[in-house]
């Protein structure tokens, strides 16, 4: 399994090694971590240097982080080191919802989008009670590789978006999150990806999460689509590897 999403960087994981040495036992074969903040490069930088080759980085943008500087900063990260993706980046209409707020959210999302493009990178987008919207914005753009992390919005509006090709990870918090088990139901296998979020989207409600975690979302995403866990394994790991251009 490939856990797609996940915050390696954040300080809650002061026990790395250990983290990592279970996310190993637990039959994950590799980590994309996301930095959301560009003050965050030199620690990713660390941690992809001595986990070559089973952590790799994407670079993003959080969407309430709105002022130039970041902008500015985050298309310099984007360059300041090996990445397999851009993200994530979107939009946050639970936290910005103040109309100037939301315009400039919008244009600094076109702008992470543009880069990515430019670049020849995949996508993860973050869309927090801002799914449509989001993915107009992405389809507006022209914007093809594209990962929706933790997708909050309507079942439909991504099933849309999954016969445009967009894939969908699927987090550790489907064991609990009716929306997200609804999402499993009305996609199939092939737009799927698995992904932990950790630290934050866990299997069990006020616990720290990890890669290790990743086998909860193989196993509801099993159960729900009534096929086996190594179909899941199977067809989500060449989603991803695919995705990312991963060789592992
Ligand atoms: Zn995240």
């Amino acid at each position: 399994m490939i856990d797609v999403h996940a915050h390696l960087t954040d300080p809650a994981f002061i026990d790395l090694p250990e983290v990592i040495g279970r996310a190993k036992a637990a039959g994950v074969i590799a980590v994309v971590t996301s930095i959301t903040d560009p003050a965050d490069l030199p620690r990713a930088k660390e941690i992809i240097e001595r986990y070559g080759g089973y952590v790799y980085l994407t670079v993003g943008l959080d969407p309430t982080l709105l002022s130039e500087e970041k902008l500015s900063a985050f298309r310099t990260a984007l360059n300041a080191a090996p990445i397999v993706g851009v993200g994530e980046v979107g939009l946050d209409h639970f936290y910005v919802r103040e109309s100037s707020l939301m315009e400039t959210q919008e244009r600094h999302f076109r702008e992470c989008i543009k880069a990515a493009i430019s670049l020849d990178k995949p996508l993860v987008i973050h869309s927090r009670s801002a799914g449509r919207k989001a993915l107009e914005v992405l389809y507006s753009e022209g914007a093809e590789r594209v990962l929706m992390h933790a997708f909050d919005g309507k079942s439909g509006d991504a099933l849309a978006a999954a016969k445009k090709g967009y894939f969908f990870s699927i987090p550790t918090s489907v064991v609990h999150s009716e929306q997200k088990q609804k999402l499993v139901r009305l996609l199939p296998l092939e737009s799927m990806m698995l992904e932990t979020d950790s630290p934050v989207l866990s299997p069990v409600r006020g616990e720290r999460n990890e890669p290790a975690n990743l086998v909860h979302s193989a196993r509801k995403v099993a159960e729900i689509k009534r096929i086996s866990i190594e179909k899941v394994v199977e067809t989500t790991f060449a989603n991803a590897s695919g995705f990312f251009r991963i060789s592992v």
